[in-house]
């Protein structure tokens, strides 16, 4: 019989996206699914979503490389540890659709710039870039929300319909 698989080797679930669910309660940021209806099946298609992408420097590299060039006098563990906990606001819990359907979404603002014009200590920083980032993580929502509706929409006259023809014939 073969051992049995190593949850580990699942690196979308236990790698860095599990401390995320963890922090966002495994409810989608976006959506909503998830936190107190979490199943299994809903769990194993969540994901991170970056409310700045990687196309504008949301990933902590680049936030590693900002932080590098926009705060010399700190040292290297406090740089790296400042890094760290602005990619933790960054990231939030993401249902596969939500994050799908967000990920052409490009706001204005790159993460450099944020990290660039946050003067002061780092909890200063951190306090800074998670405003800037809340009205861009409410824009994301207010778009899931308004495609949500005609999905919904569609699922309940086009799909149901389609899977279960006889349930709605007309009649
Ligand atoms: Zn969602």
């Amino acid at each position: 019989m073969a051992a049995p698989y190593n949850h580990k080797q699942c690196q979308s679930l236990f790698g860095y996206s599990f401390d995320v669910h963890i922090r966002s309660g495994a409810t989608c940021q976006l959506c909503g699914c998830g936190g107190e209806s979490l199943t299994f099946d809903l769990w194993r298609q969540m994901t991170v979503e970056h409310i700045i992408g990687k196309s504008q420097g949301g990933y902590l590299k680049e936030i590693r490389l900002a932080v590098a060039e926009c705060f010399p006098n700190l040292s290297a563990s406090a740089r790296e540890s400042l890094s760290k906990e602005i990619d933790a606001i960054n990231t939030v819990t993401a249902c596969s659709f939500c994050n799908s359907t967000t990920s052409r979404d490009s706001s204005s603002t790159s993460m450099s710039d944020l990290i660039r014009n946050s003067t002061g200590d780092p909890n200063q920083v951190l306090k800074k870039i998670s405003s800037a980032l809340k009205p861009i993580l409410d824009r994301k929502r207010s778009d899931v929300a308004w495609k949500l509706e005609s999905v919904r929409k569609a699922y309940e006259e086009n799909f149901l319909s389609a899977l279960n023809p006889s349930e709605h014939a007309a009649g």
